[in-house]
């Protein structure tokens, strides 16, 4: 059982790494994930109780609190938190003063009583977590380096000095707060897909109930401006909607009656009546919305490796501080003196003071998290869901894209263009195959929904993947698919001249006829291939079941040059290792037997709409209304993401040594070092932001 848990006030990356290594440790937890920027626990249990023990255990941790199921983060205004700061910038001000114009004991005491409010008006928390964290044997976080910095230069008796550390690490702190938290109600946005009413028709009557409350074949009625509550069909004539929130672009969408509108869509005027076809749980908009939240659990390299870095990284650092505090003394002793003694001790414990203040890593473990939630966000702002943040790194490396063709290039919308018999007439082969494929849902089955097939009885219907059907009526055993299917039953059926998909049929041991079905092409086919190609993709493969004569003449009007027909799924599956060699490799599909190869491919896309349950599953990266413009869009995002990843990386440990350096050699001051810390992470948290910017000039 998955369970995602809110919370609040977890501070920071490492916070979440220390509750994370907690809470799996509670019995019971099969699967545990904290994550930092979207305040969720993502929690893999077998029992209830767990969940409680877990509930339990987080609200001891630090400030961390687990909030009401229901109840999602409020964009608070931080009030008290400023005037915290404002008051002690205050105090600051005025013990500057008291400290020059005051002499003399009671002048001392005087001002050494207002440092000291100040001080701990903004440090009392910071002192009680670092208490608590040593009692706790977690030692070295911010909080403890910011603590030591701050008493440490209040025994060097620098106390203004010691009060401005605390009072600019607290802002610092704050700025990051609100900035994380902007991000975070970027996504809360996204949240708003989700209605929270619908209409429905009980009884004949008109009842406003929650979405979840909707069952299978409820009508419900959309009026203006209303969200769609679950994914249904038109039963008023005509709708227009605005797709605004599963495509990113606000067109109007026009459908007709009996034509199907996913959760989400918005009613761009009017009122119309729609029949619930999925239960809310299935709905474009919760699989959105439960793709998003998990997303952020499956961490991309890079996160792994900064958290990973953190848990060394302090305590060598503090260890390097603390030799320049001892070691560097005796050593310039021995150099100056000859002997061993503690040479300028205070020059040196300042150095290393300061040293230990810009050492603290957290550009780098904040800017990086969320540079990759941000680039999720956007993605999911534009259609497109992505499963976790390491997809999203995978496909800014992408060679190769491989594409199936039904359903994928294709609308998938067939129609049957030709009726070539042997022995039966014409109608009666075509309600034959009508008959059976009433029992797929490959979307050639679709064809054939309009023709009656009242006079056969159909049993034992298998599916064959990537081939075709097999069913018994009667007594008879009936065979329908590709060339592939017919020569494994013995057959040697025609050569079809034909630039259609063609199925054909075959009844025990006689071969009845052919039909040619056609599919048209997916309007924005080619320009997203285009597209792709303009972000610096260069092998394009079309992997298909069908007929080789079919396919070749989609990929030339896609603009795709490798053609592979005729496959079954486990050859699909070959060809993608193949393809492997030669680079990542995106899979591109939406059928039952493409969800094998999305899992052999490097990372793959699925189709939200027409896509089959294993397909979405199976994938990476899940194209909410079966739109190819959104590949390019997700690479492109994906390489941004990266780029600014790698940027904050480079930034944060560039200035980072610079600023050490500096420190230990005592030319900077210990505030200018807070100072510099959170300039920096500031930055990055900023850069970060740049993912979400919209580059003009592409298609
Ligand atoms: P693609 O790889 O292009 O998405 P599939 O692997 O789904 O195509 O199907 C490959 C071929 O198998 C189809 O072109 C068709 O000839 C045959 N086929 C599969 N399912 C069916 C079905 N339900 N009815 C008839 N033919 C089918
Ligand atoms: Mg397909």
């Amino acid at each position: 059982m998955k369970k995602i848990l809110h919370i609040e006030n977890l501070d920071c990356p490492v916070c979440a790494e220390a509750l994370q290594s907690d809470l799996s440790k509670v019995k019971g937890v099969n699967a545990v994930s904290v994550d930092y920027v979207t305040q969720t626990i993502t929690l893999d249990t077998d029992n209830e109780e767990t969940v409680q023990k877990v509930i339990k255990k987080t609200n001891k941790f630090e400030e961390v609190r687990v909030l009401e199921e229901g109840s999602t983060l409020k964009k608070d205004g931080k009030r008290k938190e400023w005037l915290t700061i404002f008051l002690s910038a205050l105090l600051f001000i005025a013990g500057i003063l008291t400290e020059q114009f005051s002499s003399g004991t009671v002048g001392k005491v005087c001002y050494l009583i207002v440092y000291g409010a100040a001080y701990l008006a903004v440090g009392y928390p910071v002192l009680i977590s670092t208490f608590k964290n040593i009692i706790k044997g977690r030692i070295f976080d911010e909080n403890f380096l910011m603590t030591v910095a701050s008493i440490g230069a209040v025994a060097l008796g620098e106390y203004g000095e010691g009060v401005l550390v605390m009072l600019l690490y607290q802002l610092g702190e704050l700025l990051q707060s609100i900035a994380v938290g902007n991000s975070r109600c970027s996504v809360a946005e996204l949240m708003e897909l989700k209605s929270e009413t619908a209409t429905v028709l009980k009884d004949g009557e008109w009842k406003i109930l929650s979405p979840e409350e909707v069952t299978i074949g409820d009508v419900l009625l959309i009026k203006g401006g209303e969200k769609v509550p679950v994914d249904g069909i038109l039963l008023s004539e005509s709708a227009t909607l605005d797709t605004k929130y599963m495509t990113g672009e606000s067109e109007p969408k026009r459908i007709k009656q009996g034509e199907e509108l996913l959760s989400g869509y918005i009613n761009a005027g009017g009122v119309y009546e729609m029949k619930a076809v999925r239960p809310y749980e299935d709905s474009a908009v919760c699989k959105v919305l439960d793709m998003v939240e998990n997303a952020t659990a499956r961490k991309a390299a890079p996160e792994k490796f900064i958290t990973k870095f953190a848990r060394v990284y302090t305590p060598i650092v503090c260890g390097l501080a603390l030799l320049l505090a001892v070691v560097a003394p005796l050593v310039s002793g021995l150099i100056v003196e000859g002997r061993l003694f503690f040479n300028e001790f205070p020059r040196w414990a300042k150095s290393a003071l300061t040293f230990l203040v810009v050492s603290c890593p957290c550009a780098l473990i904040i800017s990086v998290p969320l540079t990759y939630f941000t680039g999720i966000g956007v993605c999911a702002k534009k259609g497109i869901l992505v499963k976790g943040a390491m997809y999203l790194d995978v496909a800014a490396k992408i060679k190769t894209v491989a594409f199936d063709k039904t359903g994928t290039l294709t609308e998938g919308n067939f129609t049957v263009c030709g009726v070539h018999v042997t022995s039966v007439t014409k109608s009666e082969l075509l309600a034959v195959v009508a008959a059976i494929e009433k029992n797929s849902s490959h979307p050639i089955a679709r064809a054939f929904s309009t023709v009656d097939s009242s006079d056969y009885i159909v049993d034992n219907v298998t599916e064959i993947s990537g081939q075709g059907l097999c069913a018994t009526i009667g007594k008879n055993t009936v065979l329908i698919g590709n060339e592939k299917l017919l020569k494994g039953h013995g057959f040697t059926p025609p050569d079809c001249d034909s630039i259609y998909t063609v199925i054909h049929v075959a009844k025990d041991g006689e071969y009845l006829g052919w039909i040619e079905v056609g599919d048209r092409l997916k309007e924005e086919a080619h320009s997203a291939v285009q597209d792709l190609k303009s972000l610096g993709i260069q092998r394009f493969v079309m992997l298909t079941g069908d007929r080789y004569e079919r396919a070749q003449k989609i990929a030339n009007e896609v603009g795709v040059y490798e053609v592979k027909a005729q496959l079954l799924p486990d050859e699909k599956l070959l060809y993608t290792e193949e393809l492997k060699k030669d680079g990542l490799v995106m899979y591109v599909g939406d059928g039952v037997n493409d969800a094998p190869v999305m899992s052999e491919a490097d990372c793959s896309v699925s189709m939200g709409t027409l896509g089959s349950a294993a397909a979405v599953e199976a994938s990476d990266f899940v194209l909410i209304s079966d739109n190819l413009k959104g590949l390019g869009e997700c690479v492109r995002t994906a390489k941004r993401t990266r780029t600014i990843v790698m940027q904050n990386i480079l930034f944060s440990i560039l200035m980072k040594t610079g600023f050490m350096f500096l420190g230990a050699a005592g030319v900077l001051p210990l505030w200018l070092a807070v100072f510099a810390d959170v300039g920096v992470m500031l930055l990055a948290v900023l850069n970060s932001f740049r993912v979400r910017i919209k580059k003009k000039n592409h298609v």
